[in-house]
């Protein structure tokens, strides 16, 4: 039945009618809250109202059946209620701190055939929280690494982080798998990046047929794409050329144009990238920055970036001073010694030649030694 002031009832309903009944009823009138632990957040409103959330991780891709058991739990600790986060944390939320407990003791009872947790509840305060992350080799057309699986083997290591809060502040990592970057990896403390490193490859054969070739000139941001003829046989065919050196190899003209793949198992990897930030508590938001120019897709575990991220997560644990976000560590210590305690190698890779102001990197400080 379409909501009042709604024209149609196409989409989503309003999420008013979701709220459980103690958030709408002291919505806008909340006092404080507080972690009461890994996972749990405890909110008084005004009216002395509580509401304890229990956190959980969950997956960006869910089976129904397991969607069927979160929905099950919700109906039998909070009266049907349940939300996710903009992180694919599961939330679910009650009224009274009698409740809290024998719903986190059921959550962490359910497990998985092989014994790992189902439920893990965790991801708050000055710990990691579940990664953000995009489609990948499951879905998406352009990705250079998978989403699912690397976030899969990077949470595995980072996992007594989720379920605790020994971090000096909270440490958001996140995964986009190509620099369309549908994640948010411009502005994390720890970003994974797909990147590809070869140019689309051309099938002239088809290229005319599948494709309107002025789209795919028009969709290359470094205008590298030109409409040519092609001799294949007796045949001369419409198709375009690239300049290969003009090439930042972003996928949009796949995107157009179905006849030029550029996936490549040995030109796709990841690249790691440090420091950014949205918040502007103690320094301003902070873009982030490459530190690892590449790395291969060892599917399926990413030894090499689960390696490097863990790395960084133990010097900042060990090196940053109280609240201070990953960004304003390197910044503070200066990133020469943050290449050091994080036994990353710096390369020239990680000197780029942008002139715009929005990406000043290492070339324009002039702090930078090296
Ligand atoms: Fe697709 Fe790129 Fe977005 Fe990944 S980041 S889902 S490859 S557009
Ligand atoms: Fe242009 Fe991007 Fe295609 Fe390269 S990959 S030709 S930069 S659209």
């Amino acid at each position: 039945k379409p909501m009042e002031n709604r024209i149609t009832d196409i989409g989503p309903k309003h999420y008013e009618q979701f709220y459980p009944p103690v958030i709408k009823a002291n919505k806008g009138k909340w006092a404080y809250h507080e972690v009461l632990q890994a996972g749990v957040l405890k909110h008084v409103a005004e009216s002395g109202d509580e509401v304890y959330t229990v956190r959980c991780g969950g997956a960006r891709l869910m089976s129904v059946t397991h969607i069927r058991e979160i929905c099950e739990i919700a109906d039998k600790h909070c009266d049907g209620y349940v939300r996710w986060t903009t992180r694919n944390n599961i939330e679910f939320m009650v009224d009274a701190e009698a409740k809290v407990k024998p719903l986190i003791d059921d959550l962490e009872s359910r497990k998985f055939a092989g014994g790992s947790y189902k439920f893990p509840v965790g991801g708050t305060g000055a710990g990691i929280t579940n990664i953000v992350h995009t489609q990948g080799w499951i879905h998406c057309h352009t990705p250079a690494t998978d989403a699912s699986g690397p976030v899969k083997a990077a949470m595995d290591v980072l996992f007594d982080d989720f379920k605790s809060m020994r971090l000096p502040a909270h440490l958001r990592v996140s995964l986009a798998c190509c620099l369309n970057m549908c994640g948010a990896v411009h502005c994390s403390d720890i970003a994974i990046l797909g990147y590809h490193r070869k140019p689309p490859m051309l099938d002239h054969e088809y290229l005319d047929k599948m494709c309107e070739i002025p789209l795919a000139v028009a969709a290359c941001p470094t205008a590298a794409i030109r409409p040519t003829k092609v001799e294949i046989g007796d045949k001369k065919l419409n198709s375009v050329a690239v300049k290969q050196e003009r090439c930042m190899f972003c996928g949009n003209c796949y995107t157009m144009c179905p006849s030029m793949p550029l996936a490549d198992t040995e030109g796709d990897g990841i690249v790691i990238m440090a420091g950014g930030k949205v918040s502007n508590r103690i320094s301003y938001p902070k873009f982030s920055k490459v530190v690892v120019a590449f790395l291969p897709n060892e599917v399926p575990r990413w030894e090499s970036t689960t390696d490097c991220i863990k790395n960084m997560v133990e010097a900042y644990a060990a090196g940053a001073n109280k609240y201070e976000r990953f960004g304003e560590w390197a910044e503070r210590i200066g990133w020469e010694r943050f290449f050091d305690v994080t036994g990353l190698e710096f390369t020239h890779h990680l000197i780029d030649d942008f002139r715009d102001p929005a990406y000043y990197t290492w070339r324009q400080t002039s702090q930078f030694k090296f």
